[in-house]
């Protein structure tokens, strides 16, 4: 018999209703004899309502206090959850991240995992116990509650898998496992039957929510089989693998993702001597602000044009930064554009096939939209657009490689 860490997410946990479909379900796989560990999240729009109530009191709270307080969702499902299990005669126990003690760092609202005790939960699935552990949240070595980042559960099912040494760690969503791309945006995307870790990892760190990034980069260290499935009907969901199956024929592009929060920033007519990319991003980097897409151009008259983007959040501290940067540099002004999208085709197969890029470019040609930015890798093209055509880029992009369910040839 198997030992299984399921992680349940907000929709899937959203209302008593739905609390009491995942005892039944949980219920079913004790029945057959496995030994379950779960994993929840706060029902849907639980986080979003808190974060709400601090900001109506301030608008930069203590991060320390913030997950106080956001952390309180996933304690309220681990509790609704354990009595839906005893009214089924299951024996259940909750368990916070500090009463496991899953140990983090002392980054608050964005805390990593550095140890998990699995001792006490192993005495209790010993004893037949079904384990149940709020998601998102874990405690630093000074006691003080930590939480993981948006979408944290997924890390916690993980991490956990991988502490316990679980045979699979499988995460219950409100869609039937990873697609070609969202398919809420997409009718025609198709579900992948497998995807590597490595695109996986591409996905979310490009947009693709559907895995938080931290999950799959564990899960990838740790060699925790990981399944993405849907919590509202049965089915094989989406396998992550560790080796990619050289026998199966993949596909050039495996999946687009795609990413509303950026925001982009140029500093124009920079003169073009050594040093000026450090002297502009340098000050950047010290605000604490990520820089993600950079384009630099060299100007006929020696001075250049230094295009990046940033989070969309981080715009207005961006832009204030860089108008003391260019002065100090003599440049001629900053400009940027809040509106805009970045898409990204990946897939692994990218890396034996020439012509990958044009065929993107061409397809984006077609529906008239302009590319601002490009940025490869070996295994992803992304582009920067204009917010208003990111879903007809992706519409277009998706019939372009052949990914629509009337085209599938085979997976
Ligand atoms: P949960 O609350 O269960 O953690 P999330 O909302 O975090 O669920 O993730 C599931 C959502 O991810 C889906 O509803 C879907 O809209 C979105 N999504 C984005 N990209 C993809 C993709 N490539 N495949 C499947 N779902 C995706
Ligand atoms: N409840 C947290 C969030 O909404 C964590 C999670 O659901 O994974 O981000
Ligand atoms: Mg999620």
């Amino acid at each position: 018999m198997a030992l299984y860490v399921q992680k349940y997410g907000g929709t899937s946990v959203g209302s008593v209703e739905r609390i009491e479909a995942v005892a039944d379900k949980v219920q079913g796989f004790k029945q057959q004899g496995h030994d379950i560990v779960v994993v929840v999240s706060a029902m849907s729009g639980e986080t979003n309502r808190l974060i709400g109530l601090a900001k109506d009191i301030q608008s930069n709270p203590n991060p320390r206090e913030m997950d106080v307080l956001v952390s309180t969702g996933e304690q309220v499902t681990i509790a609704l959850l354990c009595m839906a299990l005893a009214e089924r005669g299951v024996s259940a126990k909750s368990y916070t991240g500090s009463q496991v003690k899953i140990l983090t760092d002392s980054a608050h609202t964005k805390a990593r995992i550095q140890d998990i005790e699995v001792s006490s939960m192993q005495k209790d699935l010993e004893s037949g116990n079904v384990i149940v552990v709020a998601g998102f949240q874990g405690v630093d070595d000074q006691g003080n509650i930590t939480t993981l980042g948006r979408g944290g559960s997924d890390t916690t099912g993980v991490a956990l898998a991988a502490a316990l040494k679980a045979d699979e760690c499988q995460i219950y969503t409100d869609v039937d496992g990873v697609y070609t791309t969202d398919p809420r945006v997409v009718e025609g995307a198709r579900r992948l039957e497998q995807i590597t870790f490595e695109e996986m990892l591409e996905m979310a760190s490009l947009g693709s929510k559907v895995l938080q990034i931290r999950a799959v980069e564990f899960a990838g260290k740790y060699k925790v089989p990981l399944r993405v499935l849907s919590s509202f009907q049965d089915g094989p969901g989406t396998l992550i693998t560790i080796e990619d199956d050289a026998a199966v024929e993949k596909p050039i592009i495996s999946g687009i993702a795609f990413n509303r929060d950026e925001a982009k920033l140029t500093v124009m007519g920079v003169p073009d001597v050594p040093g000026v990319a450090s002297r502009i991003l340098g000050p950047v980097s010290r605000e604490n602000i990520e820089v993600d897409v950079i384009v630099q151009n060299v100007a006929a008259d020696n001075t250049t044009d230094f295009t990046f983007t940033v989070h969309r959040n981080d715009y207005d501290s961006a832009e204030k930064v860089l108008n003391q940067v260019a002065e100090e540099l003599g440049a001629r002004e900053v400009v940027g554009d809040n509106k805009i999208a970045k898409v990204s085709i990946v897939g692994v197969g990218m890396r034996s096939h020439a012509g990958v890029a044009s065929k993107m470019f061409d397809a984006l040609a077609d529906e008239n939209i302009n590319i601002q930015m490009i940025s490869t890798s070996e295994i992803k093209i992304s582009v920067v657009i204009a917010e208003k055509y990111l879903e007809l880029a992706v519409r277009a992009l998706h019939s372009a490689f052949d990914m629509d369910v009337n085209d599938s040839v085979s997976e």
